[in-house]
């Protein structure tokens, strides 16, 4: 009788209380995620409602470590695993609105990380191809992607430094790693009217650089000075 009555409250608390839990939780993170985007990234000036829907949209706690989801809204990198990072959301929100990404637009990311950049593209319109050359972390990206539905994001494993020629050209692209030069091939993948955002420089004076392909030509300027992973080859030598 009395481990009846045990059993019992042990599911009416695995049943109600836990599901209920969760439940908070989940509101908790939609609340701290709209704060998030109203105090980190409107207003700071990253103002596109297409950005900020998408930032709102994308549930960030889930691109991380489960160790670390409590710190997912927080103004800040948090580290992924292999000695990576997924950037501040601030940096993910200007890069991608500097992008003036179209509905039906190609894009193309260098260095997929948690997939989370990479999502917050799709949520645009476009159609997201995704390089990253640690294959750990490209599968699990591409897991998170895949089960969140985002169909129209596509992850690859390989050297982003060589872009991806089978799909140029790109209306954008974004590099989330950084090389000392701009890689040709990148510039080479742009469609006319394209427009590549890269953090570039040596390592410690890395600025994020816009450049746009018009008539051929490309005409650049420089956005705000950053700091970013290095891109490397295969061998983990920095580009
Ligand atoms: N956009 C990511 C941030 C990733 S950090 C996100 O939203 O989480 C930069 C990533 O670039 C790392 O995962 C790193 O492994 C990757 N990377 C570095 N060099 C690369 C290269 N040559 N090609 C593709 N990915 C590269």
């Amino acid at each position: 009788m009395k481990l009846g009555l045990i059993y019992g409250l042990g599911f009416l608390i695995t049943t109600l209380l836990i599901p209920q839990k969760q439940n908070v939780q989940d509101m908790d993170f939609k609340e701290k995620r709209f704060k998030m985007v109203a105090e980190q990234i409107q207003s700071r000036g990253v103002n596109h409602s297409k950005i900020i829907k998408a930032m709102q949209n994308v549930e960030r706690h889930l691109f991380v470590p489960r160790y670390l989801q409590k710190y997912a809204y927080q103004d800040r990198p948090l580290p992924i695993g292999h000695g990576q990072t997924i950037s501040q959301p601030y940096i993910v929100g200007l890069m991608s609105q500097l992008l003036e990404v179209e509905e039906g637009e190609k894009l193309l990311e260098i260095g997929t990380g948690s997939g989370y950049q990479a999502a917050v593209l799709g949520e645009l319109g476009g159609k997201v191809f995704s390089i990253e050359i640690v294959k750990p972390l490209q599968r699990r990206a591409d897991f998170v992607l895949d089960s969140l539905g985002y169909e129209n994001v596509e992850t690859r494993y390989g050297d982003g430094y060589l872009g991806w020629p089978e799909q140029a050209p790109f209306d954008g692209i974004i590099v989330t790693c950084s090389p000392t030069k701009v890689p040709q091939a990148l510039v080479d993948q742009l469609a006319e009217g394209g427009k590549l955002v890269i953090p570039v420089g040596l390592k410690n004076v890395k600025k994020l650089v816009l450049m746009e392909k018009k008539k051929g030509k490309i005409v650049q300027r420089n956005v705000i000075p950053v700091r970013f992973v290095p891109m490397v080859d295969s061998k983990g030598n920095a580009y």
